[in-house]
């Protein structure tokens, strides 16, 4: 399963900010998800209930932000919503996506002794 290993990922990198700065406890967790990364946010957060059981991460959800796919012109920078051409519309240049693609770990909170 796709999502469990992104959610054990996450883990990992949330319990080693803990550990260097000596946290007892992760209070937040906060990712992006992009529309085109192919994660299954449903999935992410059944996942993550399973694999923060006994970790620094216990009984902490994900603070989940949608982020919408976002395409950029290669020639000018103008930008494109979703659901036109994949042509600029100002300059006719090629466009390439600028965001939306990636899950990115945003932020930590956590609680330190
Ligand atoms: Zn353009």
């Amino acid at each position: 399963m796709h999502e469990y290993s992104i959610a054990s990922a996450l883990l990992r990198m949330a319990e080693e900010h803990a550990h260097k700065h000596d946290a007892t406890h992760v209070v937040d967790l906060h990712i992006r998800v992009g529309e085109l990364s192919g994660v299954e946010v449903s999935l992410l957060e059944t996942a993550w209930s399973l694999v923060r059981a006994g970790s620094l991460c216990e009984g902490v959800d994900l603070s989940i932000v949608r982020v919408a796919a976002h395409w950029t012109c290669r020639d000018c920078q103008a930008s494109l919503d979703r659901g036109g051409l994949l042509v600029c519309q100002t300059c006719g240049g090629r466009v390439v996506l600028s965001t939306g693609d990636d899950l990115v770990l945003d932020r930590i909170e956590m609680e330190v002794a």
